[in-house]
C-alpha cells in the first residue's frame, strides 16, 4: 500500500471534510504525505498544512484545474505550486467566476425535465458559494431521489448528452501547465481513463502535455481499473513522464479508495516525488 496520497478533495471545494478534518482522518489511515488538491481554488491549504505539521504529515500545496481542450473538460493537477504566485491566483480566480453563471444554466437544464429549485438546492450543499459545481448539484439529486448516490447520478444526468448538462469554457492547457510550472510546480494529468479518449486523441494530448511543460501522469486514482493503472504506466515511461497517485477522496463513500489505500505503482514507474527532498 501506498501511504502517500496527492489528490482530494475539501470543503473548499465538493469535498464533505473540511481541510482540518480532512488531514486528521489521512492521519489516522496512516498517510505519511499528502497534497490537498480542491477544484480551481486553493484556500484550503495554509489550514490544511498547519493540521499536517501538528500531525507530522508532510504536506504539499495542490491544487485541481479544470481545463478545456478540444471541447472536452479534462482536469489538471498541480503539485508544489507556489500559492502566491500572482499568474496562478488570477488564472484560479478568473475560472472560478465561470462557476455561478454555469450553475443557473445547470439549473435551468433541469428545469426543462420538470426538476425545480436545484439552483438553491445545490448552493445548500456547497461549502464556499463561488466553487459551486457539478457534485453539489448531484447531492441536490440523491437527496430528491432522483438517484441512490452521487456516482449514479452521473450516469442519467449533468454530463453530456443527459440532463442538466450545460457546456462550459475552462481554462487551457497551455495557461494550466504554464501557471503551474510558473509557480514551482509539477503538473499532472488527473485521472486519465476518465476522459474516454480515442488513441489518437489520448497521443495529441499527450504530445501537447509534454510540449507545454507537463510532468506527470495520475495512474493511481480511485476510477481505474487495474488494466488502466498498467496502461498509463506505460505511456507514462514512454513518454518520460513521472506518475502520481491519489484516492480522489471526496468524503466517505463518495470514492473507491479512502485515503493512504491506494495499491502500489506497477514496476519501472518514477513517482512524481522521486527527488523531492523532503522525501529523504
Ligand atoms: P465540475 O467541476 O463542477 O464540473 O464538477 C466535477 C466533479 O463532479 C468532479 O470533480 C467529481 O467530483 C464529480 N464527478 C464527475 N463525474 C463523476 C462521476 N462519474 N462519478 C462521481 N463523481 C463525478
Ligand atoms: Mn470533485
Ligand atoms: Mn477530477
Ligand atoms: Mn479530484
Amino acid at each position: 500500500m501506498l501511504n502517500i496520497d496527492l489528490h482530494c478533495h475539501s470543503t473548499i471545494s465538493d469535498g464533505l471534510l473540511t481541510p482540518i478534518q480532512l488531514v486528521e482522518r489521512a492521519a489516522l489511515r496512516g498517510v505519511t504525505t499528502m497534497a490537498l488538491t480542491d477544484h480551481d481554488d486553493i484556500a484550503g491549504l495554509a489550514e490544511a498544512r498547519n493540521a499536517a505539521e501538528a500531525k507530522s504529515i508532510t504536506f504539499i500545496n495542490g491544487v485541481e484545474i479544470s481545463v478545456s481542450w478540444r471541447g472536452r473538460t479534462l482536469h489538471i493537477v498541480g503539485l508544489n505550486i507556489d500559492p502566491e504566485y500572482p499568474p496562478l491566483v488570477e488564472g484560479l480566480a478568473n475560472i472560478r467566476a465561470g462557476r455561478s453563471q454555469r450553475a443557473e444554466n445547470i439549473a435551468a437544464e433541469l428545469a426543462k425535465i420538470g426538476i425545480q429549485g436545484s439552483l438553491e438546492g445545490a448552493y445548500a450543499h456547497v461549502g464556499e458559494r463561488r466553487l459551486i459545481g457539478r457534485t453539489h448539484f448531484a447531492r441536490f439529486l440523491v437527496e430528491q431521489g432522483y438517484a441512490k448516490d452521487v456516482k449514479s447520478v452521473f450516469k442519467k444526468y449533468l454530463v453530456k448528452g443527459k440532463p442538466g448538462y450545460a457546456s462550459h469554457e475552462w481554462a487551457t492547457l497551455s495557461d494550466t501547465v504554464g501557471w503551474i510550472r510558473g509557480s514551482g510546480g509539477r503538473a499532472v494529468i488527473a485521472h486519465p481513463g476518465r476522459y474516454g479518449l480515442g488513441k489518437n486523441i489520448w497521443n495529441d494530448l499527450l504530445q501537447e502535455f509534454y510540449a507545454f511543460g507537463g510532468s506527470a501522469i495520475e495512474v493511481i486514482t480511485s476510477s481505474h481499473t487495474p488494466d488502466q493503472v498498467q496502461h498509463f504506466a506505460r505511456h507514462a515511461h514512454a513518454m518520460n513522464l513521472m506518475t502520481s497517485c491519489g484516492s480522489d477522496f471526496h468524503g466517505p463513500g463518495e470514492s473507491f479508495f479512502d485515503l493512504g489505500q491506494l495499491p502500489e505503482f506497477p514496476a519501472g514507474c518514477t513517482p512524481v516525488w522521486h527527488d523531492w527532498n523532503h522525501q529523504g
